[in-house]
Protein backbone atom coordinates (compact mmCIF):
# COMPACT_ATOMS: atom_id res chain seq x y z
CA UNK A 1 0.00 0.00 0.00
CA UNK A 2 1.44 3.59 -1.36
CA UNK A 3 1.65 6.67 1.04
CA UNK A 4 0.77 9.41 0.05
CA UNK A 5 1.41 13.38 0.16
CA UNK A 6 -1.13 16.20 -0.26
CA UNK A 7 0.55 19.25 -1.22
CA UNK A 8 -1.53 22.47 -1.12
CA UNK A 9 -0.74 26.37 -2.03
CA UNK A 10 -3.51 29.02 -1.94
CA UNK A 11 -4.28 32.11 -3.58
CA UNK A 12 -5.75 34.10 -1.22
CA UNK A 13 -7.92 37.19 -2.09
CA UNK A 14 -8.05 39.82 0.71
CA UNK A 15 -10.26 43.30 0.59
CA UNK A 16 -8.15 46.13 1.72
CA UNK A 17 -10.14 48.44 3.84
CA UNK A 18 -10.46 51.75 1.85
CA UNK A 19 -13.74 54.08 2.03
CA UNK A 20 -13.98 54.03 -1.45
CA UNK A 21 -12.71 52.23 -4.46
CA UNK A 22 -9.59 51.24 -6.04
CA UNK A 23 -9.72 53.59 -9.36
CA UNK A 24 -12.86 55.73 -8.65
CA UNK A 25 -14.49 57.65 -5.48
CA UNK A 26 -17.35 54.91 -5.05
CA UNK A 27 -18.14 53.90 -1.65
CA UNK A 28 -16.30 50.57 -1.18
CA UNK A 29 -18.78 49.32 1.85
CA UNK A 30 -20.12 45.86 2.16
CA UNK A 31 -23.77 45.43 0.58
CA UNK A 32 -25.65 48.43 0.06
CA UNK A 33 -28.89 48.52 -2.50
CA UNK A 34 -27.69 46.63 -5.91
CA UNK A 35 -25.89 49.19 -8.34
CA UNK A 36 -26.02 52.17 -5.63
CA UNK A 37 -21.85 52.12 -5.36
CA UNK A 38 -21.55 52.48 -9.09
CA UNK A 39 -20.42 55.34 -11.57
CA UNK A 40 -18.68 55.37 -14.86
CA UNK A 41 -15.29 54.33 -13.79
CA UNK A 42 -16.03 51.13 -12.45
CA UNK A 43 -18.98 50.43 -14.55
CA UNK A 44 -16.60 50.78 -17.51
CA UNK A 45 -18.22 53.27 -19.53
CA UNK A 46 -16.57 54.67 -22.70
CA UNK A 47 -14.55 57.45 -22.06
CA UNK A 48 -14.51 57.19 -18.22
CA UNK A 49 -10.47 56.86 -16.74
CA UNK A 50 -9.50 54.96 -13.71
CA UNK A 51 -7.19 56.93 -10.82
CA UNK A 52 -5.32 55.38 -8.17
CA UNK A 53 -6.64 55.12 -4.67
CA UNK A 54 -3.24 55.87 -2.78
CA UNK A 55 -4.88 54.57 1.08
CA UNK A 56 -5.54 51.17 -1.07
CA UNK A 57 -1.85 51.37 -2.04
CA UNK A 58 -0.27 51.94 1.03
CA UNK A 59 -2.73 49.23 3.01
CA UNK A 60 -1.27 46.94 -0.26
CA UNK A 61 2.32 48.09 1.06
CA UNK A 62 1.45 47.11 5.13
CA UNK A 63 0.12 43.71 3.79
CA UNK A 64 2.93 42.82 1.91
CA UNK A 65 5.62 43.77 4.77
CA UNK A 66 3.30 42.03 7.52
CA UNK A 67 4.27 39.42 5.27
CA UNK A 68 8.36 39.94 5.12
CA UNK A 69 8.10 40.08 1.38
CA UNK A 70 10.51 42.59 -1.09
CA UNK A 71 8.50 45.77 -2.54
CA UNK A 72 9.19 46.13 -6.06
CA UNK A 73 10.14 49.94 -6.42
CA UNK A 74 8.92 50.44 -9.90
CA UNK A 75 5.92 48.45 -9.92
CA UNK A 76 2.29 48.61 -12.61
CA UNK A 77 -1.03 47.57 -13.29
CA UNK A 78 -1.78 44.56 -16.01
CA UNK A 79 -4.84 44.55 -17.83
CA UNK A 80 -6.42 41.03 -17.54
CA UNK A 81 -8.96 40.46 -20.44
CA UNK A 82 -11.77 37.98 -19.42
CA UNK A 83 -15.77 38.10 -20.43
CA UNK A 84 -18.00 37.04 -17.49
CA UNK A 85 -21.25 38.36 -16.71
CA UNK A 86 -20.38 40.20 -13.29
CA UNK A 87 -17.54 42.48 -14.83
CA UNK A 88 -19.08 45.16 -16.92
CA UNK A 89 -15.66 46.11 -18.25
CA UNK A 90 -14.72 42.59 -19.87
CA UNK A 91 -11.20 42.93 -17.92
CA UNK A 92 -9.92 43.57 -15.02
CA UNK A 93 -7.09 45.98 -14.07
CA UNK A 94 -4.43 43.36 -11.92
CA UNK A 95 -1.08 43.13 -12.01
CA UNK A 96 1.42 40.02 -13.62
CA UNK A 97 4.82 41.63 -14.88
CA UNK A 98 5.77 43.33 -11.24
CA UNK A 99 3.98 42.46 -8.85
CA UNK A 100 3.66 44.79 -5.59
CA UNK A 101 5.69 42.25 -3.22
CA UNK A 102 7.90 39.11 -3.94
CA UNK A 103 9.63 35.93 -1.62
CA UNK A 104 7.78 36.97 1.64
CA UNK A 105 6.98 34.39 4.58
CA UNK A 106 4.66 33.42 7.19
CA UNK A 107 5.59 31.82 10.37
CA UNK A 108 2.46 29.94 11.62
CA UNK A 109 1.89 27.81 15.18
CA UNK A 110 0.78 24.69 15.01
CA UNK A 111 0.69 24.08 18.51
CA UNK A 112 2.58 20.87 20.19
CA UNK A 113 3.76 20.40 16.03
CA UNK A 114 5.76 23.87 16.79
CA UNK A 115 6.31 26.57 14.08
CA UNK A 116 5.97 26.42 10.20
CA UNK A 117 7.34 29.13 7.32
CA UNK A 118 5.28 28.99 4.34
CA UNK A 119 6.80 31.02 1.76
CA UNK A 120 5.07 33.73 0.08
CA UNK A 121 5.79 33.66 -3.53
CA UNK A 122 4.11 37.26 -4.55
CA UNK A 123 1.46 39.41 -3.70
CA UNK A 124 -0.25 41.82 -6.30
CA UNK A 125 -2.93 44.42 -6.35
CA UNK A 126 -6.19 44.07 -8.25
CA UNK A 127 -10.05 45.26 -8.07
CA UNK A 128 -13.11 43.08 -7.15
CA UNK A 129 -15.59 41.66 -9.75
CA UNK A 130 -19.19 42.24 -9.08
CA UNK A 131 -21.41 39.58 -8.20
CA UNK A 132 -24.31 37.51 -9.66
CA UNK A 133 -27.44 36.67 -7.66
CA UNK A 134 -29.51 33.70 -8.79
CA UNK A 135 -33.32 34.16 -8.04
CA UNK A 136 -34.17 30.81 -6.19
CA UNK A 137 -37.83 31.04 -7.61
CA UNK A 138 -37.18 32.33 -10.91
CA UNK A 139 -35.29 31.64 -13.67
CA UNK A 140 -33.14 35.35 -14.15
CA UNK A 141 -29.57 35.93 -12.52
CA UNK A 142 -29.26 39.64 -11.29
CA UNK A 143 -25.93 41.10 -11.52
CA UNK A 144 -25.19 43.72 -8.49
CA UNK A 145 -22.23 45.51 -9.43
CA UNK A 146 -21.39 47.54 -6.25
CA UNK A 147 -18.19 45.49 -5.27
CA UNK A 148 -16.68 46.13 -9.04
CA UNK A 149 -13.19 48.07 -8.12
CA UNK A 150 -13.27 47.27 -4.63
CA UNK A 151 -9.43 46.87 -3.88
CA UNK A 152 -8.28 43.80 -3.31
CA UNK A 153 -4.92 42.17 -3.07
CA UNK A 154 -4.06 38.61 -3.52
CA UNK A 155 -1.69 36.41 -1.68
CA UNK A 156 0.36 33.98 -3.24
CA UNK A 157 1.99 30.58 -1.36
CA UNK A 158 4.57 28.65 -2.41
CA UNK A 159 3.09 24.99 -2.12
CA UNK A 160 4.51 24.86 1.43
CA UNK A 161 0.93 23.27 3.36
CA UNK A 162 0.83 19.26 4.03
CA UNK A 163 -2.38 19.44 5.59
CA UNK A 164 -5.80 21.32 6.32
CA UNK A 165 -5.03 22.47 10.14
CA UNK A 166 -1.61 23.90 8.27
CA UNK A 167 -3.96 25.99 6.37
CA UNK A 168 -6.18 27.40 9.10
CA UNK A 169 -3.63 28.52 11.05
CA UNK A 170 -2.13 30.55 8.33
CA UNK A 171 -5.72 32.00 7.19
CA UNK A 172 -5.99 32.64 10.91
CA UNK A 173 -2.63 34.16 11.31
CA UNK A 174 -2.97 35.96 8.34
CA UNK A 175 -6.65 37.21 9.23
CA UNK A 176 -4.86 38.13 13.03
CA UNK A 177 -2.40 40.01 11.49
CA UNK A 178 -4.46 42.23 8.98
CA UNK A 179 -7.27 42.96 11.14
CA UNK A 180 -4.46 44.74 13.79
CA UNK A 181 -2.84 46.62 10.98
CA UNK A 182 -6.30 47.78 9.99
CA UNK A 183 -5.06 45.83 6.56
CA UNK A 184 -8.92 44.22 6.21
CA UNK A 185 -11.66 43.19 8.63
CA UNK A 186 -11.26 39.43 6.84
CA UNK A 187 -14.68 39.10 7.16
CA UNK A 188 -15.33 35.56 5.28
CA UNK A 189 -19.20 35.68 5.90
CA UNK A 190 -18.81 38.67 4.03
CA UNK A 191 -16.54 37.78 0.72
CA UNK A 192 -13.59 40.27 2.14
CA UNK A 193 -11.67 37.01 2.52
CA UNK A 194 -11.47 34.21 -0.29
CA UNK A 195 -8.99 31.48 -0.35
CA UNK A 196 -8.54 28.95 -3.67
CA UNK A 197 -7.20 25.96 -2.52
CA UNK A 198 -4.71 24.16 -5.35
CA UNK A 199 -3.92 20.60 -4.29
CA UNK A 200 -1.69 17.91 -5.79
CA UNK A 201 -1.24 14.45 -4.26
CA UNK A 202 2.44 12.70 -4.78
CA UNK A 203 3.88 9.35 -3.18
CA UNK A 204 5.26 10.07 0.24
CA UNK A 205 9.25 10.96 -0.43
CA UNK A 206 8.85 11.97 -4.52
CA UNK A 207 10.18 15.70 -4.79
CA UNK A 208 8.13 16.43 -8.15
CA UNK A 209 4.64 18.03 -8.15
CA UNK A 210 1.69 15.89 -8.63
CA UNK A 211 -0.85 17.66 -11.32
CA UNK A 212 -2.65 20.26 -9.04
CA UNK A 213 -6.53 21.18 -9.20
CA UNK A 214 -7.55 24.70 -7.90
CA UNK A 215 -10.89 24.81 -6.09
CA UNK A 216 -12.84 27.56 -6.10
CA UNK A 217 -16.01 28.92 -3.85
CA UNK A 218 -14.38 28.26 0.33
CA UNK A 219 -16.12 30.48 2.16
CA UNK A 220 -15.23 29.12 5.61
CA UNK A 221 -12.49 27.33 7.52
CA UNK A 222 -15.00 24.30 8.04
CA UNK A 223 -15.84 24.21 4.36
CA UNK A 224 -11.62 24.60 3.45
CA UNK A 225 -11.04 22.01 5.74
CA UNK A 226 -13.42 18.87 4.02
CA UNK A 227 -12.74 20.03 0.90
CA UNK A 228 -9.07 19.70 0.99
CA UNK A 229 -9.73 16.06 2.72
CA UNK A 230 -11.92 15.28 -0.32
CA UNK A 231 -9.93 16.43 -3.11
CA UNK A 232 -7.05 14.64 -1.67
CA UNK A 233 -8.92 11.41 -1.53
CA UNK A 234 -10.35 11.92 -4.69
CA UNK A 235 -7.00 12.38 -6.89
CA UNK A 236 -5.24 9.46 -4.71
CA UNK A 237 -8.30 7.09 -5.87
CA UNK A 238 -8.02 8.04 -9.44
CA UNK A 239 -4.35 7.48 -9.79
CA UNK A 240 -4.76 4.06 -7.56
CA UNK A 241 -7.16 3.46 -10.16
CA UNK A 242 -4.85 4.05 -12.84
CA UNK A 243 -6.19 7.34 -14.33
CA UNK A 244 -4.57 10.80 -14.96
CA UNK A 245 -5.87 13.52 -12.47
CA UNK A 246 -6.89 16.50 -15.02
CA UNK A 247 -5.86 20.05 -14.35
CA UNK A 248 -9.02 21.71 -13.79
CA UNK A 249 -10.49 24.22 -12.24
CA UNK A 250 -13.11 22.60 -9.66
CA UNK A 251 -15.95 24.01 -7.68
CA UNK A 252 -16.65 22.86 -4.02
CA UNK A 253 -20.32 22.27 -3.29
CA UNK A 254 -19.88 22.73 0.24
CA UNK A 255 -23.72 20.82 1.02
CA UNK A 256 -23.07 17.89 -0.91
CA UNK A 257 -19.65 17.60 0.19
CA UNK A 258 -17.99 17.19 -3.02
CA UNK A 259 -15.50 18.85 -5.59
CA UNK A 260 -16.86 19.36 -9.31
CA UNK A 261 -14.76 19.65 -12.18
CA UNK A 262 -15.93 23.48 -13.66
CA UNK A 263 -13.42 24.24 -16.25
CA UNK A 264 -9.50 23.18 -17.56
CA UNK A 265 -7.52 25.11 -15.66
CA UNK A 266 -6.41 28.65 -17.44
CA UNK A 267 -2.97 29.74 -18.54
CA UNK A 268 -1.94 33.38 -18.41
CA UNK A 269 -1.99 33.65 -21.93
CA UNK A 270 -5.63 33.14 -22.03
CA UNK A 271 -6.20 36.14 -20.65
CA UNK A 272 -4.45 38.39 -23.08
CA UNK A 273 -2.31 40.39 -19.89
CA UNK A 274 -0.68 43.64 -21.49
CA UNK A 275 0.18 46.90 -19.59
CA UNK A 276 -2.73 48.76 -18.73
CA UNK A 277 -2.52 51.42 -20.59
CA UNK A 278 -4.75 54.43 -18.44
CA UNK A 279 -2.48 54.44 -15.69
CA UNK A 280 0.92 55.20 -15.32
CA UNK A 281 3.83 53.51 -13.58
CA UNK A 282 3.68 53.58 -9.66
CA UNK A 283 7.44 54.04 -7.93
CA UNK A 284 6.85 53.28 -4.48
CA UNK A 285 9.86 55.30 -2.85
CA UNK A 286 12.56 53.62 0.16
CA UNK A 287 11.04 56.34 2.46
CA UNK A 288 7.29 55.27 2.01
CA UNK A 289 7.96 51.88 2.72
CA UNK A 290 10.23 52.25 5.64
CA UNK A 291 7.66 54.57 7.18
CA UNK A 292 4.81 52.03 6.72
CA UNK A 293 7.00 49.54 8.02
CA UNK A 294 7.94 51.91 11.50
CA UNK A 295 3.64 52.21 11.22
CA UNK A 296 3.25 48.72 12.12
CA UNK A 297 1.44 47.69 15.21
CA UNK A 298 2.45 45.03 17.67
CA UNK A 299 0.87 41.53 16.28
CA UNK A 300 -1.53 39.53 18.75
CA UNK A 301 0.64 36.58 18.87
CA UNK A 302 3.63 38.67 19.85
CA UNK A 303 1.39 40.49 22.39
CA UNK A 304 0.21 37.03 24.06
CA UNK A 305 3.87 36.53 24.75
CA UNK A 306 4.61 39.64 26.11
CA UNK A 307 0.96 39.86 28.69
CA UNK A 308 2.53 36.07 29.63
CA UNK A 309 6.00 37.74 30.70
CA UNK A 310 4.95 40.80 31.88
CA UNK A 311 1.72 40.33 33.27
CA UNK A 312 1.59 36.88 34.78
CA UNK A 313 -1.66 36.36 32.57
CA UNK A 314 -1.93 32.65 30.85
CA UNK A 315 -1.49 32.11 27.72
CA UNK A 316 -5.35 31.45 26.79
CA UNK A 317 -6.57 34.53 28.80
CA UNK A 318 -4.17 36.39 26.92
CA UNK A 319 -5.39 34.84 23.93
CA UNK A 320 -9.06 36.03 24.42
CA UNK A 321 -7.90 39.58 25.35
CA UNK A 322 -5.36 40.11 22.72
CA UNK A 323 -8.30 39.19 20.00
CA UNK A 324 -8.97 42.83 18.78
CA UNK A 325 -6.48 45.12 19.28
CA UNK A 326 -8.62 47.46 20.92
CA UNK A 327 -9.69 45.16 23.84
CA UNK A 328 -5.76 44.80 24.88
CA UNK A 329 -5.34 48.32 24.38
CA UNK A 330 -8.20 48.94 27.26
CA UNK A 331 -6.45 46.43 29.29
CA UNK A 332 -3.06 47.92 28.88
CA UNK A 333 -4.14 51.42 29.45
CA UNK A 334 -6.15 50.86 32.78
CA UNK A 335 -3.35 48.87 33.86
CA UNK A 336 -1.18 52.11 33.15
CA UNK A 337 -3.89 54.00 34.84
CA UNK A 338 -3.07 51.65 38.11
CA UNK A 339 -5.24 49.03 37.95
CA UNK A 340 -4.18 45.89 38.95
CA UNK A 341 -3.34 43.48 36.01
CA UNK A 342 -4.28 40.13 36.98
CA UNK A 343 -7.99 42.23 38.39
CA UNK A 344 -8.23 43.90 35.21
CA UNK A 345 -7.80 40.99 32.67
CA UNK A 346 -10.19 39.11 35.37
CA UNK A 347 -13.31 41.98 34.72
CA UNK A 348 -12.55 42.15 31.16
CA UNK A 349 -12.88 38.22 30.41
CA UNK A 350 -15.92 38.41 32.95
CA UNK A 351 -18.14 41.23 33.48
CA UNK A 352 -17.07 43.01 30.11
CA UNK A 353 -17.01 39.88 27.89
CA UNK A 354 -20.49 38.92 28.93
CA UNK A 355 -21.86 41.97 28.58
CA UNK A 356 -20.95 42.30 25.23
CA UNK A 357 -21.98 39.08 24.42
CA UNK A 358 -25.09 40.09 25.74
CA UNK A 359 -26.03 42.75 24.06
CA UNK A 360 -24.17 41.58 20.22
CA UNK A 361 -21.89 44.83 20.59
CA UNK A 362 -17.90 44.52 19.54
CA UNK A 363 -14.95 45.21 21.32
CA UNK A 364 -14.47 48.14 19.10
CA UNK A 365 -17.45 49.78 20.46
CA UNK A 366 -16.79 50.00 24.03
CA UNK A 367 -16.47 53.88 25.66
CA UNK A 368 -15.68 53.25 29.16
CA UNK A 369 -12.44 55.48 29.53
CA UNK A 370 -8.93 53.09 31.19
CA UNK A 371 -9.38 55.88 34.05
CA UNK A 372 -13.03 55.35 34.82
CA UNK A 373 -12.34 51.46 34.52
CA UNK A 374 -9.44 50.99 36.92
CA UNK A 375 -11.34 53.67 39.51
CA UNK A 376 -14.33 51.16 39.78
CA UNK A 377 -11.62 47.96 39.46
CA UNK A 378 -10.08 50.08 42.70
CA UNK A 379 -13.10 50.95 44.33
CA UNK A 380 -14.10 47.02 44.99
CA UNK A 381 -10.75 45.97 45.98
CA UNK A 382 -11.14 48.79 48.37
CA UNK A 383 -14.95 47.54 49.76
CA UNK A 384 -16.07 51.13 49.07
CA UNK A 385 -18.60 49.74 46.58
CA UNK A 386 -19.87 45.70 46.30
CA UNK A 387 -19.19 43.56 43.20
CA UNK A 388 -23.11 43.21 42.08
CA UNK A 389 -22.60 47.07 42.27
CA UNK A 390 -20.21 47.53 40.49
CA UNK A 391 -21.13 45.24 37.22
CA UNK A 392 -24.35 47.01 37.26
CA UNK A 393 -22.43 50.69 36.76
CA UNK A 394 -19.98 49.00 34.35
CA UNK A 395 -22.79 47.84 32.33
CA UNK A 396 -24.41 51.43 32.01
CA UNK A 397 -21.23 52.61 31.38
CA UNK A 398 -19.66 50.42 29.10
CA UNK A 399 -20.84 51.07 25.78
CA UNK A 400 -22.18 54.71 26.27
CA UNK A 401 -20.70 57.72 25.51
CA UNK A 402 -21.22 58.82 29.55
CA UNK A 403 -18.49 56.15 29.93
CA UNK A 404 -15.54 58.22 28.57
CA UNK A 405 -15.56 61.07 30.90
CA UNK A 406 -17.84 59.10 33.83
CA UNK A 407 -16.27 59.91 37.38
CA UNK A 408 -16.95 57.06 39.43
CA UNK A 409 -16.58 58.42 42.99
CA UNK A 410 -19.42 60.60 41.86
CA UNK A 411 -21.61 58.26 40.59
CA UNK A 412 -21.27 56.27 43.74
CA UNK A 413 -21.85 58.91 46.18
CA UNK A 414 -25.20 60.03 43.75
CA UNK A 415 -26.61 56.73 43.75
CA UNK A 416 -25.87 55.79 47.32
CA UNK A 417 -24.32 52.62 46.12
CA UNK A 418 -21.56 52.79 49.03
CA UNK A 419 -21.01 50.02 50.54
CA UNK A 420 -22.15 49.45 54.23
CA UNK A 421 -19.52 47.87 56.15
CA UNK A 422 -20.67 49.37 59.36
CA UNK A 423 -20.42 45.88 61.72
CA UNK A 424 -23.58 47.22 63.21
CA UNK A 425 -25.91 48.11 60.52
CA UNK A 426 -25.32 44.45 59.16
CA UNK A 427 -25.70 42.70 62.28
CA UNK A 428 -29.20 44.63 62.96
CA UNK A 429 -30.51 44.31 59.47
CA UNK A 430 -29.51 40.09 60.07
CA UNK A 431 -31.47 40.89 63.20
CA UNK A 432 -34.91 42.39 61.27
CA UNK A 433 -34.68 39.39 58.72
CA UNK A 434 -34.64 36.44 61.24
CA UNK A 435 -37.85 37.96 63.22
CA UNK A 436 -39.58 38.80 59.89
CA UNK A 437 -38.81 35.27 58.02
CA UNK A 438 -39.71 32.64 61.15
CA UNK A 439 -40.59 29.49 58.40
CA UNK A 440 -36.70 29.99 56.97
CA UNK A 441 -35.73 29.79 60.48
CA UNK A 442 -37.46 26.78 61.34
CA UNK A 443 -36.98 24.83 58.15
CA UNK A 444 -32.49 25.72 59.17
CA UNK A 445 -33.48 23.75 62.25
CA UNK A 446 -34.98 20.75 60.59
CA UNK A 447 -31.93 20.78 59.09
CA UNK A 448 -32.75 22.31 55.27
CA UNK A 449 -29.14 24.10 55.04
CA UNK A 450 -30.75 25.77 51.76
CA UNK A 451 -32.48 28.18 54.29
CA UNK A 452 -29.07 29.69 54.87
CA UNK A 453 -28.83 31.26 51.43
CA UNK A 454 -32.19 32.72 51.51
CA UNK A 455 -31.49 34.49 54.68
CA UNK A 456 -28.24 35.76 53.09
CA UNK A 457 -30.21 36.95 49.75
CA UNK A 458 -33.08 38.55 52.03
CA UNK A 459 -30.61 40.69 54.50
CA UNK A 460 -28.49 41.48 51.23
CA UNK A 461 -32.04 42.90 50.14
CA UNK A 462 -32.84 44.39 53.09
CA UNK A 463 -29.50 46.85 52.49
CA UNK A 464 -30.02 47.86 49.45
CA UNK A 465 -27.27 45.63 47.85
CA UNK A 466 -24.55 47.98 48.99
CA UNK A 467 -23.59 45.12 51.73
CA UNK A 468 -20.15 43.83 51.92
CA UNK A 469 -21.58 40.20 50.39
CA UNK A 470 -18.55 38.50 52.66
CA UNK A 471 -19.51 40.02 55.75
CA UNK A 472 -23.23 39.41 55.50
CA UNK A 473 -22.57 35.85 54.72
CA UNK A 474 -19.84 36.01 57.55
CA UNK A 475 -22.84 37.27 60.07
CA UNK A 476 -25.67 35.30 58.92
CA UNK A 477 -23.62 32.04 59.36
CA UNK A 478 -22.94 33.13 62.97
CA UNK A 479 -26.26 34.22 63.83
CA UNK A 480 -27.46 30.53 62.65
CA UNK A 481 -24.51 28.88 65.14
CA UNK A 482 -25.87 31.15 67.87
CA UNK A 483 -29.69 30.19 67.43
CA UNK A 484 -28.64 26.44 67.50
CA UNK A 485 -26.47 26.55 70.68
CA UNK A 486 -29.28 28.43 72.10
CA UNK A 487 -31.65 25.82 71.48
ZN1 LIG B 1 -17.16 54.02 -9.27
Amino acid sequence: MMTWETVIGLEVHVELATKTKMFCGCSAAFGGAPNTHCCPVCMGLPGSLPVINGEAVRLAIRAALVLGCRITENTRFDRKNYFYPDLPKAYQISQLYSPLGRDGALVIDLGEAGKKTVRIHEIHMEEDAGKLIHAADRPETYADFNRCGVPLIEIVSEPDFRTAEEVSAYLMRLCDMFRYADISDCKMQEGSLRADVNISVRPMGEDCLGTRTELKNLNSFKAIERAIAYESARQIRVIEQGGVVEQETRRWDDVAGVSLGMRSKENAQDYRYFPEPDLPPLRISAETVEELRASLPEFAHERVERFGREYGISAYDAGVLCAARSFADLFEATVRTGADAKSCANWMLGPVRKRLNDVGASEASIRLSPAAFAALIERVAEKRINRAAAITLLEELLLSEQGMGADIDALIAERGLAQISDGGAVAQAVEDVFARNPAAIADYRAGKKRAEGFLIGQTMKAMGGRADPAAVKTAVGEALRRLLEDK
